[in-house]
Protein backbone atom coordinates (compact mmCIF):
# COMPACT_ATOMS: atom_id res chain seq x y z
CA UNK A 1 0.00 0.00 0.00
CA UNK A 2 1.57 3.40 -0.71
CA UNK A 3 1.93 6.09 1.58
CA UNK A 4 -0.47 8.44 2.63
CA UNK A 5 0.11 11.77 1.99
CA UNK A 6 -0.01 15.18 3.80
CA UNK A 7 -0.08 18.48 2.60
CA UNK A 8 1.22 20.98 5.02
CA UNK A 9 0.34 24.48 3.97
CA UNK A 10 3.30 26.79 5.49
CA UNK A 11 6.90 25.98 5.95
CA UNK A 12 7.50 28.23 9.25
CA UNK A 13 9.02 25.94 12.08
CA UNK A 14 5.52 24.86 13.01
CA UNK A 15 4.97 23.64 9.47
CA UNK A 16 8.42 22.37 9.01
CA UNK A 17 8.67 20.47 12.54
CA UNK A 18 4.79 18.90 11.56
CA UNK A 19 6.50 17.87 8.53
CA UNK A 20 9.12 15.57 10.27
CA UNK A 21 6.70 13.76 12.98
CA UNK A 22 4.53 12.91 9.64
CA UNK A 23 7.30 11.61 8.00
CA UNK A 24 7.93 9.90 10.76
CA UNK A 25 4.89 8.23 10.87
CA UNK A 26 4.61 7.11 7.37
CA UNK A 27 3.44 9.84 5.33
CA UNK A 28 4.55 10.97 2.42
CA UNK A 29 4.41 15.15 3.07
CA UNK A 30 4.50 18.02 0.45
CA UNK A 31 5.06 21.48 2.31
CA UNK A 32 3.54 24.72 0.70
CA UNK A 33 4.70 28.27 0.85
CA UNK A 34 4.11 31.37 -0.77
CA UNK A 35 7.71 32.82 -0.06
CA UNK A 36 10.56 30.70 0.63
CA UNK A 37 10.74 28.47 3.95
CA UNK A 38 10.88 29.82 7.18
CA UNK A 39 10.46 33.13 5.72
CA UNK A 40 7.53 34.36 8.08
CA UNK A 41 7.89 34.87 11.83
CA UNK A 42 10.13 32.04 11.83
CA UNK A 43 12.83 34.01 10.27
CA UNK A 44 12.91 36.88 12.75
CA UNK A 45 12.44 36.18 16.36
CA UNK A 46 14.28 36.40 19.18
CA UNK A 47 15.28 32.81 19.20
CA UNK A 48 14.09 31.85 22.55
CA UNK A 49 13.74 28.47 23.50
CA UNK A 50 11.48 29.24 26.86
CA UNK A 51 10.42 26.17 28.29
CA UNK A 52 9.30 28.90 31.00
CA UNK A 53 6.74 30.61 28.87
CA UNK A 54 3.72 29.90 30.48
CA UNK A 55 2.65 33.50 30.99
CA UNK A 56 -0.07 34.69 28.53
CA UNK A 57 0.59 38.02 26.90
CA UNK A 58 -2.61 38.78 28.22
CA UNK A 59 -1.95 39.11 32.55
CA UNK A 60 -3.87 40.50 35.67
CA UNK A 61 -3.26 43.82 36.48
CA UNK A 62 -1.95 44.50 33.03
CA UNK A 63 -4.63 46.57 31.74
CA UNK A 64 -4.11 49.43 34.12
CA UNK A 65 -0.47 49.74 32.54
CA UNK A 66 -1.87 49.99 28.54
CA UNK A 67 -2.72 53.48 28.72
CA UNK A 68 0.91 54.69 29.43
CA UNK A 69 2.27 51.76 27.31
CA UNK A 70 0.15 53.34 24.46
CA UNK A 71 0.95 57.17 25.12
CA UNK A 72 4.94 56.48 25.24
CA UNK A 73 6.44 56.51 21.71
CA UNK A 74 9.21 54.25 23.27
CA UNK A 75 6.98 51.99 24.81
CA UNK A 76 6.50 48.57 24.01
CA UNK A 77 2.78 48.25 22.22
CA UNK A 78 1.18 50.30 20.30
CA UNK A 79 -1.86 50.34 18.15
CA UNK A 80 -2.45 52.04 14.54
CA UNK A 81 -5.86 53.72 15.34
CA UNK A 82 -7.37 52.57 11.81
CA UNK A 83 -6.89 49.09 12.88
CA UNK A 84 -8.88 49.49 16.40
CA UNK A 85 -12.71 48.93 14.70
CA UNK A 86 -11.02 45.63 12.94
CA UNK A 87 -9.22 44.01 15.94
CA UNK A 88 -11.81 45.58 18.99
CA UNK A 89 -13.62 41.85 19.27
CA UNK A 90 -9.82 40.30 19.75
CA UNK A 91 -8.95 42.90 22.44
CA UNK A 92 -12.15 42.08 24.06
CA UNK A 93 -11.39 38.41 24.37
CA UNK A 94 -7.69 39.63 25.17
CA UNK A 95 -8.66 41.21 27.99
CA UNK A 96 -10.90 38.81 29.42
CA UNK A 97 -8.26 36.12 28.92
CA UNK A 98 -6.26 38.09 31.63
CA UNK A 99 -8.32 37.40 34.24
CA UNK A 100 -6.59 35.17 37.31
CA UNK A 101 -8.49 31.89 37.24
CA UNK A 102 -8.33 31.94 33.29
CA UNK A 103 -4.58 32.73 33.62
CA UNK A 104 -3.98 29.77 36.03
CA UNK A 105 -5.61 27.71 33.22
CA UNK A 106 -3.66 28.84 30.55
CA UNK A 107 -0.18 28.72 31.94
CA UNK A 108 -1.40 24.86 32.92
CA UNK A 109 -2.04 24.28 29.24
CA UNK A 110 0.78 25.68 28.11
CA UNK A 111 3.34 23.77 30.23
CA UNK A 112 3.29 20.76 28.47
CA UNK A 113 3.20 22.79 24.76
CA UNK A 114 6.60 24.28 26.27
CA UNK A 115 8.06 22.60 28.76
CA UNK A 116 9.88 20.44 26.13
CA UNK A 117 11.56 22.09 23.83
CA UNK A 118 14.60 22.38 24.44
CA UNK A 119 15.12 18.47 23.71
CA UNK A 120 12.83 18.51 21.68
CA UNK A 121 14.70 20.60 18.92
CA UNK A 122 17.45 19.14 20.40
CA UNK A 123 16.57 15.87 19.22
CA UNK A 124 15.33 17.23 15.95
CA UNK A 125 18.31 19.70 15.07
CA UNK A 126 20.68 16.12 15.82
CA UNK A 127 18.71 14.48 12.94
CA UNK A 128 18.51 17.24 10.49
CA UNK A 129 22.40 18.06 11.04
CA UNK A 130 22.25 21.05 12.50
CA UNK A 131 22.56 20.52 16.18
CA UNK A 132 25.12 23.65 17.20
CA UNK A 133 22.06 25.93 16.68
CA UNK A 134 20.73 24.87 19.75
CA UNK A 135 22.40 26.40 22.93
CA UNK A 136 21.31 25.92 26.92
CA UNK A 137 22.32 28.23 28.62
CA UNK A 138 19.21 29.87 30.33
CA UNK A 139 17.49 33.44 30.24
CA UNK A 140 18.03 36.10 32.52
CA UNK A 141 15.11 38.50 33.55
CA UNK A 142 17.04 41.93 34.02
CA UNK A 143 16.01 44.65 35.98
CA UNK A 144 16.55 48.13 36.53
CA UNK A 145 14.93 48.81 39.84
CA UNK A 146 13.44 46.81 42.91
CA UNK A 147 10.09 47.95 41.94
CA UNK A 148 10.57 46.33 38.50
CA UNK A 149 11.74 43.00 40.64
CA UNK A 150 8.83 43.49 42.73
CA UNK A 151 6.35 44.03 39.67
CA UNK A 152 7.70 40.69 38.06
CA UNK A 153 7.28 38.55 40.68
CA UNK A 154 3.34 37.40 39.98
CA UNK A 155 4.29 36.60 36.27
CA UNK A 156 7.66 34.57 37.95
CA UNK A 157 4.95 32.96 40.90
CA UNK A 158 3.13 31.86 38.25
CA UNK A 159 6.16 30.28 36.08
CA UNK A 160 7.40 28.27 39.58
CA UNK A 161 3.31 27.16 40.33
CA UNK A 162 4.28 24.78 36.91
CA UNK A 163 7.56 23.71 38.26
CA UNK A 164 9.54 26.00 36.70
CA UNK A 165 12.92 26.82 38.71
CA UNK A 166 14.15 30.46 39.08
CA UNK A 167 17.19 32.05 40.71
CA UNK A 168 17.40 35.41 41.74
CA UNK A 169 20.64 36.90 41.48
CA UNK A 170 22.05 40.45 43.23
CA UNK A 171 24.54 43.04 41.49
CA UNK A 172 27.19 41.10 41.97
CA UNK A 173 26.38 37.46 40.80
CA UNK A 174 24.81 39.56 37.61
CA UNK A 175 28.17 41.30 36.75
CA UNK A 176 30.39 37.87 37.35
CA UNK A 177 27.42 36.41 34.59
CA UNK A 178 26.81 38.75 32.35
CA UNK A 179 29.90 41.63 32.99
CA UNK A 180 28.68 43.77 30.18
CA UNK A 181 25.29 44.59 31.05
CA UNK A 182 24.80 48.59 32.24
CA UNK A 183 25.51 48.50 35.58
CA UNK A 184 21.95 50.31 35.86
CA UNK A 185 20.38 46.91 36.14
CA UNK A 186 20.55 46.10 39.92
CA UNK A 187 19.59 42.41 39.57
CA UNK A 188 17.78 39.44 37.64
CA UNK A 189 16.07 36.36 37.70
CA UNK A 190 17.85 33.43 35.99
CA UNK A 191 15.86 30.35 34.55
CA UNK A 192 18.48 27.60 34.04
CA UNK A 193 16.10 25.33 32.12
CA UNK A 194 15.48 27.75 29.01
CA UNK A 195 17.74 27.76 25.69
CA UNK A 196 17.94 29.28 22.78
CA UNK A 197 19.05 29.28 18.83
CA UNK A 198 22.09 30.35 17.44
CA UNK A 199 20.03 31.65 14.02
CA UNK A 200 15.92 30.73 13.35
CA UNK A 201 15.68 31.13 9.74
CA UNK A 202 18.99 28.02 9.77
CA UNK A 203 16.72 25.95 11.77
CA UNK A 204 13.46 26.01 10.06
CA UNK A 205 15.49 25.80 6.56
CA UNK A 206 17.44 22.77 7.90
CA UNK A 207 14.50 21.33 9.68
CA UNK A 208 13.02 21.45 5.74
CA UNK A 209 16.09 20.37 3.98
CA UNK A 210 15.75 17.58 6.29
CA UNK A 211 12.19 16.78 5.18
CA UNK A 212 13.22 16.90 1.62
CA UNK A 213 16.37 14.24 2.08
CA UNK A 214 14.13 11.94 3.77
CA UNK A 215 11.87 11.81 0.43
CA UNK A 216 9.32 14.96 1.35
CA UNK A 217 8.72 18.04 -1.30
CA UNK A 218 8.44 21.35 -0.94
CA UNK A 219 6.65 23.45 -3.37
CA UNK A 220 6.42 27.38 -3.72
CA UNK A 221 2.75 27.77 -4.34
CA UNK A 222 0.13 30.60 -2.91
CA UNK A 223 -2.98 28.05 -1.10
CA UNK A 224 -6.47 30.20 -1.90
CA UNK A 225 -8.57 27.15 -1.04
CA UNK A 226 -9.92 23.20 -0.96
CA UNK A 227 -11.30 21.30 -3.21
CA UNK A 228 -14.04 18.97 -1.40
CA UNK A 229 -15.56 15.72 -1.95
CA UNK A 230 -18.53 15.69 0.35
CA UNK A 231 -17.26 16.69 3.41
CA UNK A 232 -13.54 15.87 3.04
CA UNK A 233 -11.04 18.06 1.97
CA UNK A 234 -9.38 16.25 -1.85
CA UNK A 235 -6.70 19.16 -3.19
CA UNK A 236 -5.88 22.44 -1.91
CA UNK A 237 -6.44 24.94 -4.37
CA UNK A 238 -3.18 27.06 -5.34
CA UNK A 239 -1.93 30.02 -7.58
CA UNK A 240 0.28 26.93 -9.32
CA UNK A 241 -2.66 24.73 -9.62
CA UNK A 242 -4.10 22.11 -7.13
CA UNK A 243 -2.31 19.82 -4.87
CA UNK A 244 -3.91 16.89 -4.10
CA UNK A 245 -3.38 14.96 -0.52
CA UNK A 246 -5.43 12.32 1.48
CA UNK A 247 -4.49 14.90 4.55
CA UNK A 248 -4.18 18.42 5.07
CA UNK A 249 -2.48 20.51 7.68
CA UNK A 250 -3.00 24.46 7.63
CA UNK A 251 0.28 25.72 9.22
CA UNK A 252 0.20 29.34 7.96
CA UNK A 253 1.00 31.49 10.84
CA UNK A 254 -0.57 34.34 10.96
CA UNK A 255 -2.11 33.88 7.38
CA UNK A 256 -4.21 30.77 8.52
CA UNK A 257 -7.85 32.49 9.55
CA UNK A 258 -9.39 32.45 5.79
CA UNK A 259 -7.44 28.34 5.12
CA UNK A 260 -9.75 27.56 8.45
CA UNK A 261 -12.63 29.66 7.30
CA UNK A 262 -12.43 27.64 4.18
CA UNK A 263 -12.58 24.57 6.20
CA UNK A 264 -15.29 25.36 7.85
CA UNK A 265 -14.00 27.03 11.27
CA UNK A 266 -14.18 30.78 12.27
CA UNK A 267 -11.13 31.16 14.62
CA UNK A 268 -10.57 34.87 16.35
CA UNK A 269 -6.95 34.96 14.71
CA UNK A 270 -4.65 38.33 14.54
CA UNK A 271 -1.25 39.36 14.23
CA UNK A 272 0.89 41.49 17.30
CA UNK A 273 3.46 42.73 14.72
CA UNK A 274 7.34 42.28 16.33
CA UNK A 275 10.32 43.85 14.85
CA UNK A 276 13.96 42.78 15.62
CA UNK A 277 17.47 44.32 15.11
CA UNK A 278 20.58 43.08 15.06
CA UNK A 279 23.88 44.58 15.55
CA UNK A 280 26.59 42.56 13.33
CA UNK A 281 30.29 42.17 14.88
CA UNK A 282 29.27 43.51 18.19
CA UNK A 283 31.76 44.95 20.37
CA UNK A 284 30.19 42.70 23.56
CA UNK A 285 28.68 39.40 23.27
CA UNK A 286 26.75 38.65 26.54
CA UNK A 287 26.72 34.60 27.20
CA UNK A 288 22.91 34.73 27.98
CA UNK A 289 19.74 35.68 26.44
CA UNK A 290 18.64 38.44 28.52
CA UNK A 291 15.05 40.38 28.94
CA UNK A 292 15.05 43.87 29.98
CA UNK A 293 11.84 44.05 32.10
CA UNK A 294 11.31 47.86 32.30
CA UNK A 295 11.93 48.20 28.25
CA UNK A 296 10.34 45.05 27.64
CA UNK A 297 12.40 43.64 24.60
CA UNK A 298 14.80 40.25 25.02
CA UNK A 299 18.53 40.33 23.83
CA UNK A 300 19.72 37.17 22.38
CA UNK A 301 23.61 36.35 21.29
CA UNK A 302 23.27 34.87 17.46
CA UNK A 303 25.69 33.98 15.25
CA UNK A 304 24.91 36.25 12.79
CA UNK A 305 25.06 39.29 15.77
CA UNK A 306 23.40 40.54 18.75
CA UNK A 307 19.92 40.10 17.91
CA UNK A 308 17.41 42.19 20.33
CA UNK A 309 13.67 41.84 19.57
CA UNK A 310 10.28 42.60 21.07
CA UNK A 311 7.56 44.86 20.89
CA UNK A 312 3.84 44.58 19.95
CA UNK A 313 2.06 46.27 17.49
CA UNK A 314 -1.40 45.84 16.63
CA UNK A 315 -1.78 46.97 12.88
CA UNK A 316 -2.93 44.04 10.60
CA UNK A 317 -1.40 42.09 7.83
CA UNK A 318 -1.53 45.12 5.32
CA UNK A 319 -0.27 48.19 6.99
CA UNK A 320 3.61 48.98 6.11
CA UNK A 321 6.14 48.61 9.05
CA UNK A 322 6.93 51.62 11.23
CA UNK A 323 10.66 51.36 11.21
CA UNK A 324 10.60 53.99 13.81
CA UNK A 325 9.95 51.24 15.97
CA UNK A 326 12.75 49.27 15.85
CA UNK A 327 14.98 52.40 16.18
CA UNK A 328 13.82 52.80 19.27
CA UNK A 329 15.41 48.99 20.20
CA UNK A 330 18.66 50.04 18.79
CA UNK A 331 18.53 52.82 21.40
CA UNK A 332 17.07 50.53 23.86
CA UNK A 333 20.23 48.01 23.52
CA UNK A 334 22.86 50.42 23.38
CA UNK A 335 21.89 51.22 26.81
CA UNK A 336 21.82 47.84 27.65
CA UNK A 337 25.14 47.49 26.71
CA UNK A 338 27.27 50.77 26.88
CA UNK A 339 30.28 49.33 25.29
CA UNK A 340 28.26 49.09 21.97
CA UNK A 341 30.02 51.86 19.52
CA UNK A 342 27.69 54.84 19.65
CA UNK A 343 27.40 55.51 15.97
CA UNK A 344 26.95 51.96 14.63
CA UNK A 345 27.49 52.51 10.77
CA UNK A 346 24.60 51.51 9.00
CA UNK A 347 25.79 48.09 7.63
CA UNK A 348 26.29 46.94 10.99
CA UNK A 349 22.54 47.10 11.61
CA UNK A 350 19.72 44.79 9.85
CA UNK A 351 15.93 45.40 10.89
CA UNK A 352 13.12 42.99 10.67
CA UNK A 353 9.09 43.49 11.34
CA UNK A 354 7.06 39.80 11.41
CA UNK A 355 3.86 38.92 11.93
CA UNK A 356 3.00 36.41 15.19
CA UNK A 357 0.00 34.59 14.75
CA UNK A 358 -1.76 35.82 17.86
CA UNK A 359 -4.62 33.87 19.39
CA UNK A 360 -6.62 36.24 22.27
CA UNK A 361 -5.47 33.63 25.34
CA UNK A 362 -1.95 32.90 24.13
CA UNK A 363 -2.53 29.44 23.44
CA UNK A 364 -2.35 27.49 19.92
CA UNK A 365 -5.03 26.10 17.47
CA UNK A 366 -3.77 22.59 17.47
CA UNK A 367 -6.78 20.13 16.63
CA UNK A 368 -8.83 18.11 13.61
CA UNK A 369 -10.92 21.14 11.76
CA UNK A 370 -14.65 20.33 12.55
CA UNK A 371 -16.07 20.36 9.94
CA UNK A 372 -13.49 18.82 7.39
CA UNK A 373 -12.54 15.18 8.42
CA UNK A 374 -8.99 15.22 6.92
CA UNK A 375 -8.18 18.76 7.96
CA UNK A 376 -6.37 19.76 10.48
CA UNK A 377 -5.06 23.13 12.15
CA UNK A 378 -1.96 23.91 13.60
CA UNK A 379 -1.28 27.57 13.58
CA UNK A 380 -1.81 30.24 16.35
CA UNK A 381 1.10 29.99 18.68
CA UNK A 382 1.71 34.28 19.33
CA UNK A 383 5.09 34.48 21.13
CA UNK A 384 5.60 31.22 21.71
CA UNK A 385 5.40 29.32 17.94
CA UNK A 386 9.47 28.68 18.03
CA UNK A 387 9.26 27.03 21.53
CA UNK A 388 6.26 25.11 20.95
CA UNK A 389 6.87 23.96 17.23
CA UNK A 390 8.31 20.24 18.08
CA UNK A 391 5.17 19.37 20.52
CA UNK A 392 2.69 20.83 18.00
CA UNK A 393 4.19 18.90 15.18
CA UNK A 394 4.23 15.98 17.16
CA UNK A 395 0.66 16.71 18.70
CA UNK A 396 -1.35 17.28 15.74
CA UNK A 397 0.63 13.66 14.12
CA UNK A 398 -0.73 11.49 16.87
CA UNK A 399 -4.26 13.65 16.24
CA UNK A 400 -3.88 12.71 12.46
CA UNK A 401 -2.75 8.82 13.00
CA UNK A 402 -5.65 8.33 15.80
CA UNK A 403 -2.46 7.90 18.47
CA UNK A 404 -2.98 8.61 21.86
CA UNK A 405 -1.24 11.83 22.15
CA UNK A 406 1.34 12.44 24.93
CA UNK A 407 0.03 15.89 25.95
CA UNK A 408 -3.70 17.16 26.44
CA UNK A 409 -5.22 18.21 23.16
CA UNK A 410 -8.43 20.01 24.61
CA UNK A 411 -7.17 23.41 25.33
CA UNK A 412 -5.77 24.09 21.86
CA UNK A 413 -9.33 23.31 20.25
CA UNK A 414 -10.51 25.58 17.75
CA UNK A 415 -13.87 25.89 18.70
CA UNK A 416 -12.85 27.13 22.49
CA UNK A 417 -14.33 30.54 21.71
CA UNK A 418 -17.55 29.60 20.47
C1 LIG B 1 9.78 40.06 17.35
C2 LIG B 1 9.38 38.62 17.61
C3 LIG B 1 10.06 37.87 18.54
C4 LIG B 1 9.68 36.56 18.80
N1 LIG B 1 10.42 35.79 19.67
C5 LIG B 1 10.08 34.50 19.87
C6 LIG B 1 10.87 33.66 20.69
O1 LIG B 1 11.91 34.06 21.21
N2 LIG B 1 10.47 32.36 20.88
C7 LIG B 1 9.34 31.87 20.29
O2 LIG B 1 9.00 30.71 20.52
N3 LIG B 1 8.60 32.63 19.48
C8 LIG B 1 8.94 33.92 19.25
N4 LIG B 1 8.20 34.68 18.40
C9 LIG B 1 7.02 34.08 17.77
C10 LIG B 1 7.40 33.10 16.68
O3 LIG B 1 8.28 33.71 15.77
C11 LIG B 1 6.13 32.63 15.97
O4 LIG B 1 5.17 32.18 16.89
C12 LIG B 1 6.47 31.46 15.05
O5 LIG B 1 7.51 31.80 14.17
C13 LIG B 1 5.25 31.05 14.26
O6 LIG B 1 5.65 30.03 13.39
P1 LIG B 1 4.70 29.55 12.24
O7 LIG B 1 5.41 28.48 11.52
O8 LIG B 1 3.35 29.28 12.80
O9 LIG B 1 4.48 30.87 11.35
P2 LIG B 1 5.42 31.52 10.23
O10 LIG B 1 6.85 31.38 10.53
O11 LIG B 1 4.90 32.89 9.98
O12 LIG B 1 5.16 30.58 8.98
C14 LIG B 1 3.92 30.54 8.32
C15 LIG B 1 4.24 30.28 6.87
O13 LIG B 1 3.04 30.03 6.17
C16 LIG B 1 3.13 30.60 4.91
N5 LIG B 1 1.76 30.82 4.42
C17 LIG B 1 0.80 31.50 5.04
N6 LIG B 1 -0.34 31.49 4.32
C18 LIG B 1 -0.05 30.77 3.21
C19 LIG B 1 -0.81 30.42 2.07
N7 LIG B 1 -2.08 30.78 1.94
N8 LIG B 1 -0.21 29.68 1.10
C20 LIG B 1 1.08 29.30 1.22
N9 LIG B 1 1.85 29.63 2.28
C21 LIG B 1 1.28 30.34 3.27
C22 LIG B 1 3.91 31.90 5.14
O14 LIG B 1 4.52 32.36 3.95
C23 LIG B 1 4.90 31.49 6.19
O15 LIG B 1 6.15 31.09 5.68
C24 LIG B 1 8.57 35.99 18.10
C25 LIG B 1 7.91 36.73 17.13
C26 LIG B 1 8.30 38.03 16.86
C27 LIG B 1 7.58 38.81 15.81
Amino acid sequence: MSAKHAVVIGAGVVGACTAIYLQRDGFRVTLIDKGAPGEGASLGNAGCFNASSVTPASMPGMLSQVPRWLLDPMGPLTIRWQYLPVIAPWLWRFVRAGRPERVAQIAAALRPMVGPTVGMHRELARAAGIEHLIHHVGHLHAYRSDEGFAKDAAAMALRQSQGVKIDELDFDELRQLEPDLDRGFIRARLISENGHCGDPLKLTVGYVEHVKRHGGTFRRALATGFKFDGAKATAVYTDQGDIAGDVFVVTGGAWSRKLAAALGDDVPLDTERGYHVVIKDPEVRPRTPTMSFEGKFVVTPMDMGLRAAGTAEFAGLEAPPNWARAEILVKQVQAMYPKLARDLPAERISRWMGFRPSMPDSLPVVCPASRTPNAFFAFGHGHVGLISAPMTGRLITDLIVGKTPTIDPTPYAATRFR
